[in-house]
This record gives C-alpha cells, sequence and structure tokens, in this order.
C-alpha cells in the first residue's frame, strides 16, 4: 500500500525501531538525528566527552522508540471527530516520535532516582537536534527536532515545515485515491471520496 512513498523514510531494521512501532515511517531528519542519539549511546567518548560520566551512568545502551509517524487514515480518524486539520500533528509529517520509556531506567515515572538519567538523556537529544516538546508532566516521551519545533524554538524553520507538509499532504491524496480504485463496497467508496474533497481542500 503506497503510504508516504514519497514524504517519508522507511524505518524497518533501524537500531531505534522496536516490535511497538506499527507504521514504520519518518522524516530522513528525524532519522538521522535518532541515528545521531545511539551514536553517542555507542561511543560517549567520541562523541559528547563533556558529559561522559554522565551518560555512562544511565547505563543506556540505544534508545527505541514507541510510535513513529501516524497514518493518514488514523489521523484522519482522529480529525473526523473534531474537525481539527490533518497536518497539526507533527507525528504526521514524521517529524515527531514517542521514545519507549516504559522499564527503562530513565523512567522517572517508576523511580524518582531515575530522574538524573532522563535530564542526561535530555541533554544527549539536544545535541542530536532534539527536544522534549511537551511538558514533563503531560508527555515525557514525545520528542520532536529542534529546528522544526515551533513550541520550543522561536526561530523554527516555517518555511521548509510547510514544504514538508505539502509533500505528506500529496501522498494522502495518493493513498486515498488507491483506496477508491481498489474498494469494491460502494460505503466505504463514499467515505474515501469524502476524505479526497477534504485533502484536496487542504492542498491549496
Ligand atoms: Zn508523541
Amino acid at each position: 500500500m503506497p503510504i508516504y512513498e514519497e514524504a517519508l523514510y522507511n524505518i524497518t531494521n533501524c537500531d531505534f525501531d522496536s516490535k511497538q512501532v506499527s507504521n514504520k515511517h519518518l522524516d530522513l531528519e528525524m532519522v538521522e538525528a535518532l541515528n545521531k542519539v545511539n551514536d553517542i549511546f555507542k561511543e560517549p567518548a567520541k562523541y559528547y566527552p563533556q558529559i561522559l560520566a554522565q551518560i555512562k551512568a544511565t547505563g543506556i545502551k540505544k534508545i527505541t522508540i514507541a510510535s513513529a509517524a501516524r497514518s493518514p487514515m488514523l489521523q484522519y480518524r482522529l480529525t473526523a471527530k473534531n474537525k481539527a486539520p490533518y497536518l497539526q500533528s507533527f507525528h504526521m509529517l514524521g517529524l515527531a516520535i514517542d521514545l519507549e520509556m516504559k522499564g527503562k531506567n530513565f523512567d522517572f515515572r517508576e523511580n524518582s532516582n531515575y530522574l538524573k538519567h532522563y535530564l542526561t538523556l535530555e541533554k544527549v537529544l539536544k545535541k542530536a537536534g532534539l527536544v522534549f516538546s511537551e511538558p514533563r508532566s503531560v508527555d515525557p516521551n514525545h520528542v520532536e527536532l529542534y529546528k522544526y519545533c515551533l513550541k520550543k524554538n522561536p526561530n523554527a524553520d516555517i518555511t521548509t515545515l510547510e514544504i514538508k507538509e505539502q509533500k505528506v499532504l500529496k501522498d494522502f491524496i495518493s493513498l486515498v485515491e488507491y483506496k477508491i480504485e481498489s474498494k469494491k463496497k460502494s460505503q466505504n467508496k463514499l467515505h474515501y471520496k469524502r476524505l479526497l474533497i477534504d485533502l484536496n481542500k487542504e492542498l491549496k
């Protein structure tokens, strides 16, 4: 099925991929940043000697993710309820991930002694161009690229962000067109035709 064929990169077999990830796609810049994070954890003496002891103390060998890009169909189901714009979520653009956190030794929710490891992880992420963009108490494992993070970066690169949005949107449209062609039941066909009209409205 042609999901994100043009816009996003398939992360199957990447070091940070995990069984939890259902839609294995991300923006290439996010892939590069996550690989950088794992390079640092693999060879902290080489890539981040300034905080070598802190990194070793975390015991983290590599990070893995729990979710990557959100599929257009899921986003459609979410947005159909509240009429939010399709591209509001950075997950849909492949520009956000959620780290696997439960049971890890930076999960301060389970053990407050782990907060220091979480803060070290935050430094490593920053070194790789990534940021925890949501408040720690609300969404502690949600990560975005700092350069596009509208919440944290006053100089976020909005121009490039818009180009990426348009690319993803075009991908969605080709997926929906494919769905319309392959569906035999007229009820489903109608559903996708409505979706196609809405998507085309967003692609101005
Ligand atoms: Zn998230």
